[in-house]
């Protein structure tokens, strides 16, 4: 009755076009759209990326294969192209911090494996959380929490060093820049724990298998989930 009343002082409107919107966060046509980039199988089963050809089963990647990550599993709900990229931006450089619920709620429950204990945002170093006023992949972590009952740790895995922008930046480049990147404030928290692990964006990986090597390192298993992933490097 609330509710109702408040949607015809206040109808919801899409947060991407403006226009009004039957639910809260896109319209039909953004969320089409949105819809569009979806990432469907076949897929590496280890670091998620999609194999271009569209036939064919998931398998392990060669990178995978030759160089194991320390995450069991990274899996992207999107290709950060179109009104996916446009939806990130608007939250990360926008301030539009209103898109982090309806990003999080299409990232399906499918991703998620049984037995996960936490959920562990990818960290901002405090220079760029200073300067942002936010971390997006917390904001996205945190309605995954509540969606799934999970309980959200987000002040033991640190960045102690501020990496900068890795946007330009080829795959060794990145790996390089974020290796030894960040630490962990009492490791033992972690043990024979499961752990998700979210960002906004994944490109090379090398962020998350960072952040899931410190982790592995104190025990935890890491399964890595991100909103889009970018597929053309
Ligand atoms: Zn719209
Ligand atoms: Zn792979």
């Amino acid at each position: 009755m609330l509710k109702a009343l408040i949607d015809i002082v206040f109808p919801p409107m899409c947060l991407l076009c403006g226009e009004r919107s039957p639910e809260k966060g896109f319209c039909d046509g953004c969320g089409g759209l949105v819809e569009k980039e979806r990432i469907r199988p076949p897929l590496c089963i280890v670091c998620g990326t999609p194999f271009p050809s569209a036939k064919g089963v998931d398998h392990a990647c060669g990178r995978c294969v030759e160089e194991p990550p320390s995450f069991t599993s990274a899996r992207s709900a999107f290709v950060f192209e179109g009104k996916v990229l446009e939806a990130v931006h608007k939250l990360k450089y926008g301030g539009d911090t209103a898109l982090a619920g309806p990003l999080a709620s299409l990232l399906s429950a499918a991703h998620l494996p049984e037995g996960l204990s936490m959920v562990v945002p990818v960290p901002l170093h405090p220079a760029r959380l200073k300067e942002r006023g936010f971390n997006q992949s917390l904001l996205i972590a945190r309605e995954l929490s509540r969606n799934y009952g999970l309980s959200l740790v987000y002040d033991r895995l640190k960045r102690a060093r501020d990496t900068g922008q890795q946007v330009g930046l080829k795959a060794a480049e990145r790996k390089k820049n974020v290796s030894g990147a960040f630490t962990l404030d009492g490791g033992s928290f972690f043990k024979g724990r499961k752990v998700l692990l979210v960002d906004d964006v994944t490109t090379t990986g090398a962020t998350l298998n960072e952040c899931a090597k410190v982790l592995k390192k104190a025990g935890a298993e890491v399964i890595a989930i991100t909103v889009a992933r970018a597929v053309k490097l």
